[in-house]
């Protein structure tokens, strides 16, 4: 696999602060849910669940919901966030998202 289509694949350093400062906002000191450790990781790429058609029976490929993750480095539990809210864009990756300001959040 090229370098080019990596870049699908791979969140860019900007990205995963982005993930880190998204589960640590939303988080914060709260342990792994299963083992109690601290000991977070954010995963390296966009994952998706598939949608499901309820009234045709059947998965739809064309429909996905990305989602980026941490993952405990303890036990390996995974806490997942949609990815667009965190702010990290699954398509015209040259477009900044479009992602509401917190207006409770501070610079400094
Ligand atoms: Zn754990």
């Amino acid at each position: 696999m090229s370098d080019n289509e990596d870049l699908g694949l791979q969140l860019t350093k900007a990205e995963l602060k982005k993930v880190a400062r998204h589960f640590n906002n939303h988080i914060g000191e709260r342990t792994c849910h299963i083992c109690g450790s601290k000991h977070w990781q954010p995963l390296g790429s966009v994952h998706t669940s598939v949608v499901f058609d309820r009234v045709n029976n059947h998965h739809r490929q064309d429909r996905v919901i990305p989602h980026v993750s941490v993952a405990c480095m303890n036990c390996g539990a995974i806490t997942s966030f949609l990815a667009g809210i965190v702010g990290i864009p699954h398509r015209d990756l040259e477009i900044e998202p479009v992602v509401a300001e917190d207006a409770n959040e501070s610079d400094g």
